[in-house]
């Protein structure tokens, strides 16, 4: 198995019918990008860049981010590396960002908000990300994108680096579909964004109004709820529309009995925990195309996130 293992893990990963789907790894940090090589992925599909800016006194300059990215970026050997600007908000504070007390920090600045209300601090890590060598190999992802207004703002933000930089390329740049707005507006904001990567944890927390953080609830949160499919849907619908590729990165993706629906709705990339990656990959390469779909319109129809699995686990055997 640990041969097989390593025989599929520098290749790109294929349904059984031949149908092309990504298998990427979620990264935390240059180290975690050598082990993702390792592992077989295919490129990083979320940089969490957060670890670059928690737990000191002042914002990593552009010199020091540049290196970071660059270290990752190189680890990567040519592999695409999707970076997430800074998500972070009122839970996850830095002592320089300062946000106000809040009642309810998953409802309030956090995400991108807090990039636009820190300009400098976005602008700053724009910079870095675009003096990654080669251009183009790292990509700019959104984090808590409500609607197309932020994007364009972003968009807005990214062309004004790259002109007092000089760069005439294309970057792409994508957004996470994290919040039902941006499940619903899908159509709309795939026709501004390069690609749609959907964060099923903050999807899933807020479709059910239940704190991801919080234990009284957590128990209850699942992301199989037929309610965040749909809306998974809709985003893959919303995409193809404008010719876009949704994939997805939060934990259904790193998820074997999710993994098969999500490429049955139409997600056709999956970013996983490092260590899940041979085993998604593997999981792929037995589906088809023919049978996920089936099994994603079942899901569909399912009553409840347990019926979901109850079915999951009928096709997994
Ligand atoms: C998500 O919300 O699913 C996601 C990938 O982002 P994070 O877990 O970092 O909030
Ligand atoms: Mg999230």
């Amino acid at each position: 198995a640990l041969a097989a293992a390593r025989e599929s893990a520098g290749k790109p990963c294929h349904m059984a019918d031949g149908e092309r789907v990504e298998v990427f790894a979620n990264l935390a940090s240059a180290a975690d990008a050598a082990r993702a090589v390792e592992s077989g992925a295919e490129g990083s599909g979320l940089l969490r860049t957060e670890f670059l800016f928690l737990d000191r006194e002042s914002a990593p300059d552009i010199g020091e981010q540049q290196r970071e990215y660059q270290a990752i970026a190189d680890a990567l050997q040519g592999r695409p590396l999707i970076i997430r600007l800074l998500d972070i908000g009122g839970d996850k504070p830095a002592p320089y960002l300062p946000i106000a007390a809040e009642e309810n920090p998953a409802l309030g600045l956090r995400g991108i908000r807090v990039g636009f209300a820190n300009p400098q601090v976005l602008d700053d890590q724009l910079r870095a990300i675009l003096k990654v060598a080669p251009l183009g190999q790292a990509k700019i992802m959104v984090p808590m994108v409500a609607g197309v207004d932020e994007l364009r703002r972003v968009r807005t933000a990214l062309d004004r680096v790259k002109d007092e930089l000089g760069i005439a390329e294309k970057v792409e740049l994508g957004i996470m579909v994290e919040t039902p707005a941006a499940a619903i507006g899908a159509d709309l904001l795939a026709a501004e964004a390069d690609f749609l990567s959907i964060g099923t944890n903050d999807l899933t927390q807020y479709t059910l109004a239940m704190d991801r953080g919080n234990p009284a609830v957590a128990g209850s949160i699942d992301g199989l709820h037929p309610a965040v499919l749909r809306l998974i849907a809709e985003t893959c619908r919303g995409a193809s529309r404008h010719g876009r590729w949704t994939g997805v990165c939060g934990g259904l993706a790193s998820d074997p009995l999710a993994v098969p629906i999500l490429i049955g709705l139409g997600v056709r990339e999956l970013s996983a925990t490092v260590a899940m990656v041979p085993e998604v990959k593997a999981l792929v390469s037995r589906l088809t195309l023919d049978s996920v779909q089936v099994l994603a319109e079942k899901a569909l129809a399912c009553a409840t996130a347990e019926d979901v699995r109850t079915l999951a686990r009928e096709f997994a055997v």
